[in-house]
């Protein structure tokens, strides 16, 4: 099996001559892209044959080589593609349109990464046969061992005044060898704790509160900037939050992760993404929450690190994991008495509420490993194993209370 992750690399200041080709190249390939945008619109397609059958002589007329020619039409086809597959779920989106920043697409056989003097330099082929540009890239240190890794087609893009290379990472996940029992890890996702994680002997909690604060904060900054029309001050603003959400979910999946890491044969099981959104309810404030925290993010990062970690991820029907007794089966809103806490109105079983979800997203992801997936009714009496977890009274004493990666 193998999983490809993009790392994004920047260009040592390409000479004068360099920035000239690259740029001639972008318009060019825009152009063919555009050409190919143009054909979709015109006669409704989104074939990749038929496109092809036009774009591909008209890019090569153009100057491209052929493995750009190639790209332009992929380019145009995916653009194509996601502009149709939008308008089956009728949003109003206008057809793509190619306004000069389209960048380069570079085909598998137009690149090579090739490493001198602990160097890595990019050769891209030009128009002209066994013609080359070779360009210094400035890679860091922790990307190194992944470079030889490079595989699949690439894209030349700029921003600003630097020029970068976005290149795909294969990485071979070969399916993790069992030997003996499963460790189910439960994750819950949810805003007032971005992320619950039930493990065998210890629950851990992200607290939410203070990037609560910290995005309160930014949009009271660029409330008052707008205030003042500094639309630049705006955007500075949303880059910052969009850039520290981001680093925010890369920390929380890193000791998922890792912590999950200790355990013997883990598999990590979450919500499935379409439950969060229905299954809170709340104020305006807190819906608009939900709809800015980066939750399909962090499931992303959650799922490559973990397929690093030849760690598998599974996904189960949240429905009924925030209300149903972990010990008793026994569902009800009832239950929960307040957002917080979770108190079982058959057996008065009581406990934390996220804990609780987090433990039947556990154990809905043992049954759906050994069954397929189930709903939680058909659950009662296939809990043992989860059940040997800390119960509620002593689940309060082992919280390793987050742990905050917000603090730095
Ligand atoms: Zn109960």
């Amino acid at each position: 099996m193998h999983s490809t992750e993009c790392v994004i690399i920047k260009l040592a200041n390409p000479t004068a001559h360099k920035r000239a080709w690259l740029h001639e190249t972008a318009l060019t390939f825009s152009r063919a892209v555009q050409y190919g945008l143009d054909i979709a619109e015109k006669e409704h397609i989104s074939s990749r044959t038929k496109i092809h059958n036009v774009v591909y002589h008209i890019a090569r007329e153009l100057g491209l080589q052929s493995s750009y020619a190639r790209m332009s039409v992929n380019a145009a086809v995916s653009l194509a593609r996601s502009y149709f597959g939008l308008c089956k779920v009728q949003r109003h989106v206008s057809f793509p349109k190619i306004n000069g920043s389209q960048g380069i697409g570079l085909g598998i056989n137009a690149y090579k990464i090739v490493q001198t003097n602990g160097r890595f330099i990019l050769r891209v082929s030009t128009s002209k046969h066994h013609s080359y540009h070779w360009f210094p890239l400035c890679v860091p240190e922790r990307y190194h061992y992944r470079m030889p890794l490079v595989y699949g087609d690439a894209k030349l893009f700029q921003r600003g005044r630097d020029w970068y290379v976005s290149l795909p990472i294969r990485i071979t996940t070969t399916p993790p060898v069992c030997d003996g029992e499963h460790t189910f890890i439960g994750v819950d996702l949810g805003i007032v704790r971005h992320a619950t994680v039930s493990f065998p002997d210890c629950v851990v909690f992200f607290n939410g509160k203070p990037a609560r604060q910290k995005r309160e904060h930014l949009a009271n900054l660029r409330r008052r900037y707008q205030v003042h029309r500094r639309t630049d001050r705006v955007r500075q603003q949303k880059g910052k939050e969009t850039r520290w959400m981001t680093d925010l979910n890369h920390k929380i999946s890193r000791r998922i992760v890792d912590l999950s890491a200790l355990y013997p044969n883990p598999i990590i099981v979450l919500e499935r993404l379409d439950g969060i959104h229905n299954r809170v309810h709340g104020s305006k404030k807190f819906n608009r929450m939900i709809a800015s925290w980066a939750f399909r993010q962090l499931i992303n990062f959650i799922k490559y690190k973990a397929a690093r970690e030849h760690i598998s991820v599974i996904f189960c029907d949240p429905r009924g994991t925030s209300k149903t007794c972990p010990k008793c089966g026994h569902a009800t809103r009832s239950n929960r008495p307040s957002q917080s806490s979770f108190r079982c109105v058959a057996c008065n079983y009581q406990a934390n509420a996220d804990y609780v979800a987090s433990c039947n997203i556990a154990v809905q992801g043992l049954y759906a490993f050994a069954h397929g997936p189930t709903d939680m009714a058909r659950l009662q009496g296939q809990t043992e194993n989860i059940n040997s977890r800390p119960d509620g009274a002593q689940a309060n004493k082992q919280l390793l209370v987050d742990s905050n990666p917000v603090s730095s």
